[in-house]
């Protein structure tokens, strides 16, 4: 048993939300490794990534601030709520 699986985010890059979503709708094998391999064969858009829940970017104009994260997909602006 390895317990509850953490969120893992990538130091550099913040999780994509599409790919987890879809890795975790097959209730079968393991998602972490699922995600992993969604995010290296897809080109998600920085709206992918951040969310159906994103927040609005001022720099970019385009919602892409990351929805758990709080860091635009796009520029990296980590903007206050
Ligand atoms: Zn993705
Ligand atoms: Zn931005």
């Amino acid at each position: 048993m390895r317990g509850v699986q953490v969120h893992v985010v990538d130091s550099n890059m913040t999780a994509c939300e599409k790919c987890w979503r879809d890795a975790h709708a097959i209730p079968v094998g393991d998602a972490v490794k699922r995600y992993e391999q969604l995010c290296r064969e897809r080109q998600c858009t920085p709206e992918d990534q951040a969310g159906p829940a994103a927040r609005w970017c001022m720099r970019c104009r385009r919602w892409t601030i990351h929805q758990h994260a709080g860091v635009c997909t796009a520029c990296g602006d980590e903007p206050k709520p």
